[in-house]
């Protein structure tokens, strides 16, 4: 970060979105980890910070009376472990702005750390209203931007509240720098070949996506329950596998597109199929345009692990986004297992890898494999956006 943090309250955005449990006990703080080095920096460098978060959706949960059930979405709750991880007692602000919290950001010195209420809190936050941005610009003498996984919202912490900083004293954070330089790794003059591997549920999620990748990739692996669909489209026979009925013209025309444009597309040739959607369901191999009546398609087969695998290992630049199978479910995780230790290899020897989008982070990490990727992305929705070719607000806000 260029800022000179001297003496000066930044005014920072994190993603402190953290699950907690019945007794508002933190149960993962992947995410209040991830910025700690930006805030860290801040103190280090003579600073003060004055953090600005949402946590869950307040506003559309609200009590039975219809009033905001603070207790429940309070960032309170994250202050001590925070304080205990930065070895700096957090402040805590009941309010996200008025009098309090300024009168509180104003009397902060350097090296103090002010936590302020849940931004969700105020329903202007998502409006990106420019008046409630304005008081929370207020707040700080310069503002630095941590958090990826909000950058394709508009909402008044993320994006508005940049406009009242001067270019110079606006910055990313370390986490959100991280993220922009990976996607910029894949998005401009990748090594080649290049493979994105695209997996999950719907093929309506992921079909910005894939016309996407159309101009980017030499290869397209299309794993998962999106893959059924592309076989029915092409006259296949799926059983019960999922498919989307009124996306059938669409992944015909996507085929089509491929072929045009010289893009190879790998659809798994066959198919682990079961009986019924459960773990202990009983179990085949078939080709994946062959599934019998009463079956579906929950796994990838080795046919097709095979194939996809040694795409994989010859490629030099490589995006995965969604399993190949319900890896939630042992029986049915093994083509994703393979799939995830292809990419691992292909990375050993010298690909670049990234891992984005919510279902294939979890796989990489339950598999133990998120080490041996080059990146993980944590911003899944911001991630796939940025894939997608849009700009993120988030993202403009800070570079203009
Ligand atoms: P997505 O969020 O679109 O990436 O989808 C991820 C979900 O897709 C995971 O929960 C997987 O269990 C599920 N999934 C993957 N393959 C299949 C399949 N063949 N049939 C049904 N669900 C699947």
């Amino acid at each position: 970060m260029e800022i000179n943090f001297k003496n000066k309250k930044a005014l920072i955005r994190v993603d402190f979105n953290v699950p907690l449990d019945k007794a508002y006990n933190i149960t993962d703080d992947t995410r209040i980890r991830m910025a700690l080095p930006t805030i860290q920096h801040v103190l280090k460098n003579g600073g003060s910070a004055i953090l600005m978060s949402h946590l869950g959706r307040p506003l559309k949960k609200l009590k039975e009376d219809g009033s905001l059930d603070v207790e429940k979405f309070t960032l309170r709750h994250l202050t001590g472990h925070l304080g205990e991880l930065l070895g700096v007692a957090v402040k805590f602000c009941p309010e996200t702005v008025g009098d309090t919290a300024q009168q509180m950001a104003d009397a902060l010195q350097p090296g103090e750390v002010l936590m302020l209420e849940n931004t969700r809190f105020q329903k202007e936050e998502e409006k990106g209203d420019p008046e409630f941005s304005k008081k929370l610009a207020a707040l700080g003498d310069v503002y630095v931007n941590d958090a990826f996984g909000t950058a394709h919202r508009a909402h008044a912490s993320t994006t508005i509240v940049a406009q009242y900083f001067a270019p110079e004293a606006r910055t990313f954070g370390f986490l959100m720098k991280n993220e922009v330089e990976n996607a910029g790794k894949v998005l401009n003059n990748p090594a080649r070949p290049f493979t994105a591997i695209t997996g999950g549920a719907k093929v309506s999620d992921k079909i910005l996506l894939l016309e996407r990748f159309l101009d980017l990739v030499d290869n397209i692996i299309i794993g998962g329950g999106m893959a059924y669909t592309f076989f029915k489209a092409q006259g296949g026979k799926i059983g019960n596998s999922l498919v989307e009925d009124d996306r059938l013209e669409l992944a015909a025309e996507l085929l089509k597109k491929a072929e045009a444009k010289g893009v190879k597309i790998y659809l798994p040739v066959d198919s682990v199929v079961a009986d019924k959607f459960d773990n202990n369901a009983d179990r085949k191999v078939t080709a994946s345009n062959a599934v019998p009546d009463g079956y579906m398609g929950l796994d990838i087969g080795e046919k097709a692990r095979a194939e996809f695998s040694s795409v994989i290992k010859s490629s030099k630049t490589i995006i995965w986004n969604g399993p190949m199978g319900v890896f939630e479910m042992p029986n049915f995780a093994e083509g994703t297992k393979t799939i995830a230790t292809a990419v691992a290899e292909a990375t050993k020897a010298g690909a670049f890898s990234l891992v984005g989008g919510g279902d294939s982070v979890a796989a990489v990490n339950q598999m133990g494999l998120a080490d041996e990727v080059s990146f993980v992305s944590t911003g899944g929705g911001a991630m796939l956006e940025m894939l997608e070719g849009k700009e993120l607000p988030g993202i403009k806000a800070i570079t203009g």
